[in-house]
């Protein structure tokens, strides 16, 4: 299919034929035969063009000749080059005419700027779409395709022809914003993504961890594209496929595998044309997507987002790397806090050791940035209510209710297992006072926290009003909803610790009522993130299952922080931390 490669013909299509008799979407690697649900979409990738346009759609016209039609074909790099002018003029002008629905990325430099007139994407000739500056692209096959145009900004403001971290961040944001985000089918970039070689097999003379982009190894991490296409290095590079999930800690997720492209036409008859089968995931068996391949590696990027994120989450129940980064410092939000409240606080940090001898040894620090340590720039600040000496309580993002708190520690500890006593102590005194509170307003609340897949200890608060259910009404909605799920949530003595029935270092979900009665889970598979959650706004108890999902309770930061300062308002009287 591919004879400008005679030693990789073989290899190619042995894919291409295993892909079409396979499971959807596979690109062939699966191997087993597997009832295909709907039709896949025909794809053709390629790097750059630079401007020889009869090469490759004389390419096109061959394959099809001899393999049927294809969907599209998706052009990342360079599409057009510095000679191009006249082949140009004839496509534009309508006298020639690609064969196939042809999608390309922007410039890449200042030369070929010219090109694209439109930024947000736009018909450049018949059947040749340029995508845009970036966004996604969706088929009616619901087929999802995110691009990002140009190269990596080296200056600010970004040229036209580069992207900035705004524009990662902006796309990465749409998309993780949606609900159930799992990813994207197809994801263009021209850079190849930073240090895409780790844990892979050789990229022939490219070094991965200096040729690239660290902000499209961002993007990727996030987006979970299943295909990742790039070029700009006149260089083939197919990597083996790599997980999106970390074994044992998260459910599986489907693969990603990047196929780096060279140019059309090169004398050193590397690959630059890629074709594959593709069900859109929004179509497939979540079981058959997540199926791993047995040449998976390790996640390329994980080390890269623990060292350098440049998403931020808001303190919320799950994490959603996207939220914008908070406009202000950890130190501004201490010292606004204090003048707003009148009296001072002891600060995190360094000066912590000085101001209080007594403590032993300082929190635990986050091996990377942290969504909820306080001292961390992540944290969403308009959202804190209260601060203690240990802990803090901030409003929930997206709450199930208006009065949604969770209790943190001030320093990073990642369950209540962990914490030490004196943090524990405050602890309590935290859900003693939110008692008070509550039940002065004619509610109870119910607490839970799921140690497991999070980082930071988040206890989450929410109360329900008192004359809506009792409190054997709720643990038994938990029970009941636990059951229907296999889980087996077990009623603990009310006086006993978590810490006595949880082996350190194991995960497990709880929920506690403010009379101290508590359910206790040891997780050993999977666990349904927003269990908590769900049981607590389902018809059974608060009956708001459009609730349930806290992306779609989000409120503007305005909304926000006027929902943080009326709790304030409101709990000032029992805010322990007001007062000792
Ligand atoms: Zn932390």
């Amino acid at each position: 299919m591919f004879p400008e490669v005679p030693e990789r013909f073989g290899r190619c299509s042995r894919k291409w034929r295993s892909a079409l008799s396979s499971a959807p979407g596979s690109g062939g690697r699966f191997g087993s035969s597997v009832f295909v649900m709907a039709a896949p979409l025909r794809v053709l990738a390629c790097g750059d063009v630079e401007g020889r346009l009869e090469a490759i759609f004389g390419r096109v016209r061959a394959i099809q000749a001899k393999s049927g039609r294809f969907d599209m074909l998706l052009c990342v790099g360079d599409f057009f080059g510095s000679t191009s002018e006249a082949e140009w003029a004839e496509y534009r002008t309508g006298a020639k005419k690609a064969p196939i629905p042809t999608f390309v990325l922007g410039a890449n430099n200042q030369n070929t700027l010219s090109y694209f007139p439109d930024v947000s994407g736009c018909e450049l000739a018949e059947n040749i779409t340029y995508l845009g500056r970036r966004g996604v692209y969706s088929g009616c096959s619901g087929l999802q395709i995110a691009y990002l145009s140009g190269t990596e900004a080296q200056q600010q403001p970004a040229p036209a022809h580069s992207f900035s971290a705004k524009d990662v961040a902006e796309l990465k944001t749409s998309l993780l914003s949606t609900p159930n985000f799992r990813g994207v089918d197809i994801l263009l970039t021209s850079p190849w993504p930073r240090d895409v070689g780790t844990f892979a097999n050789s990229a022939g003379e490219i070094d991965t961890k200096k040729c690239g982009s660290k902000l499209v190894s961002d993007l990727a991490a996030s987006l979970k594209p299943r295909y990742h296409f790039a070029a700009l290095e006149k260089a083939y590079y197919e990597r083996l496929p790599y997980r999106n999930h970390m074994v044992l800690q998260e459910t599986p997720q489907h693969v990603t595998r990047f196929i780096a492209l060279a140019d059309v036409g090169n004398t050193s008859k590397k690959k630059y044309l890629y074709a594959f089968s593709i069900v859109p995931m929004s179509s497939m068996d979540p079981a058959e997507l997540v199926k791993q391949p047995q040449d998976v590696t390790e996640n390329p990027y994980r080390k890269l987002r623990k060292e350098a994120p440049k998403g931020k989450a808001p303190l919320s129940a799950e994490v959603l790397p996207c939220a914008p980064p908070p406009e202000e410092s950890a130190c501004q939000f201490f010292f606004d806090l204090n003048k707003h409240q009148g009296k001072k606080r002891p600060s995190e940090g360094k000066e912590r050791g000085d101001s209080q001898p007594k403590q032993a040894k300082k929190p635990p620090q986050p091996t990377g940035p942290c969504w909820f340590c306080l001292a961390s720039p992540e944290v969403e600040k308009h959202l804190v209510v209260s601060i203690g000496t240990h802990c803090y309580l901030a409003l929930a993002k997206g709450g199930l209710s208006p009065d949604h708190v969770l209790i943190l520690p001030i320093g990073h500890y990642q369950s209540v297992v962990d914490l030490s006593s004196e943090v524990l102590e405050e602890v309590t005194k935290y859900k003693a006072a939110l008692k008070e509170f509550f039940r002065s307003k004619g509610k109870r609340y119910v607490l839970f926290e799921r140690n497991y897949r999070s980082q930071h200890l988040q206890l989450q608060v929410i109360p329900v009003p008192l004359d809506l259910c009792t409190s054997e009404d709720i643990k038994e909605a938990f029970i009941a909803q636990a059951q229907e799920q296999q889980i087996e949530l077990l009623e603990i003595p009310e006086h006993s610790d978590i810490a006595q029935v949880a082996q350190p270092g194991t995960p497990y979900f709880y929920v506690e009522l403010d009379t101290g009665e508590k359910l206790f889970h040891r997780i050993r598979g999977r666990f349904p993130l927003q269990f908590g959650r769900e049981v607590l706004a389902s018809e059974a108890l608060l009956a708001q299952p459009e609730r349930a999902d806290w992306r779609q309770c989000a409120a503007q930061r305005p909304e926000e922080a006027a929902q943080a300062r009326a709790f304030r308002r409101e709990f000032e009287p029992f805010d322990f931390s007001l007062r000792d």
